[in-house]
């Protein structure tokens, strides 16, 4: 079993990207099977509880308010349209279920909507996350007391280009909120985004910040940029293959007992590179917040692509009818409340 180090040195890291390719990959699978069942990947779905007009101007982002991208904005969901969402994706075969909202962070106002969705979501037997931007410890406690299992809050990149991409929040902004979110005992998912146009040493830089943290995220999510047009990184230059799966390989070696997911622009990806970063060492997939219809061909070309490579979901809980069944009676009681969320959105003259 390989060491767990939180003393990477930038040499120590670009000595492994320097590798020679087949070596990088082969070391990556081997410490990847001494820490996992090398033949099964972790299966999330995400799901936008709360879309666009967010403050903040991440230059990738096709929700940031900075940039026009003909996004359909969508206020706070309510509640049991998210449990039904969160139904389906179980369904179809997801252990974890994902809530984002483009906000700077929650407001006070907004939070017993966001723990009452962690509550029911829980209830059906899947684990959560959220993802809500920034979190002051407070307000991480009652996430924590609401039963959240991971709080997702990405660093992006290096700190080097970190101000090329957003200015709106700060590197330490971001190191602050993953400290809150440890503190309340909830696990980590943090990653980043490649192909931002940085350069290797950035790859480097965000791979360091990761695998320096006190405790190793317990997911790391590594994202390749899918071009949004109209943000300023709409014709940014494509990033070399093998480079983004020579990130996801250095990503295992650092970080062994990590879940790495291949996140962000797997759809852009043949089935042939999808399996070179499984052999990389990534262990975990989104579905995608497509995943909301019966109709998925997404989600049914990824059990094809399951099936032909022999990899198999990580388990989860099974539900038993009786407590699906409670689940649904116990969403249509929080009808009431979400009603209430309704009303209180619909006296918003802005979509925030
Ligand atoms: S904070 Fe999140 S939703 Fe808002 S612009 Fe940045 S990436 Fe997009």
């Amino acid at each position: 079993m390989t060491a767990i180090r939180h003393d990477w040195s930038r040499n120590d890291v670009r000595a492994l990207f320097d590798l020679p390719f087949m070596d990088l990959v082969f070391r990556a699978q081997t410490v990847h099977r001494q820490h996992f069942e090398p033949n099964t990947v972790q299966v999330s779905t995400l799901l936008s509880i709360k879309t666009g007009a967010c403050p903040e101007d991440c230059k990738y982002c096709s929700q940031s308010g900075h940039y026009d991208t003909g996004l359909d904005k969508e206020k706070l969901l309510e509640i049991q349209k998210v449990v039904e969402e969160a139904l389906n994706a179980k369904e179809k075969g997801a252990s974890r279920f994902c809530m984002g909202a483009a906000w700077r962070s929650p407001r006070d106002k907004d939070m017993p909507y966001v723990l009452e969705m962690v509550k029911q979501v829980k209830g059906l037997g899947l684990e959560t996350c959220m993802t809500l931007g920034m979190l002051s410890g407070e307000q991480a406690q009652q996430l924590a007391d609401a039963g959240l299992d991971y709080y997702n809050h990405n660093l992006d990149t290096s700190p080097e280009h970190y101000g090329k991409i957003i200015t709106t929040r700060t590197y330490d902004d971001r190191l602050n909120t993953l400290a809150h979110v440890r503190e309340a005992g909830i696990k980590v998912c943090c990653g980043g985004i490649v192909g931002l146009g940085e350069a290797r040493e950035d790859r480097i830089g965000l791979l360091m910040q990761l695998a320096n943290l006190p405790v190793h995220p317990e997911s790391v999510p590594i994202n390749m940029l899918v071009k949004i047009a109209g943000t300023p990184l709409g014709d940014v230059e494509d990033l070399d293959s093998f480079e983004f799966v020579r990130t996801i390989a250095v990503a295992r070696l650092l970080m062994p007992d990590s879940h790495v997911r291949l996140s962000a622009g797997r759809e852009t990806m043949n089935d042939e590179m999808q399996a070179l970063c499984f052999m990389a060492g990534a262990n975990s997939i989104f579905y995608g917040e497509k995943l909301l219809t019966t109709a998925n061909p997404e989600a049914e070309h990824d059990r094809l692509l399951f099936a032909r490579l022999g990899i198999n979901p990580e388990r989860r809980q099974d539900v038993s009818d009786e407590a699906r069944a409670e689940a649904i009676a116990q969403s249509v009681r929080q009808q009431q409340l979400a009603s209430l969320t309704r009303d209180a959105m619909a006296s918003r003259d802005t979509v925030n």
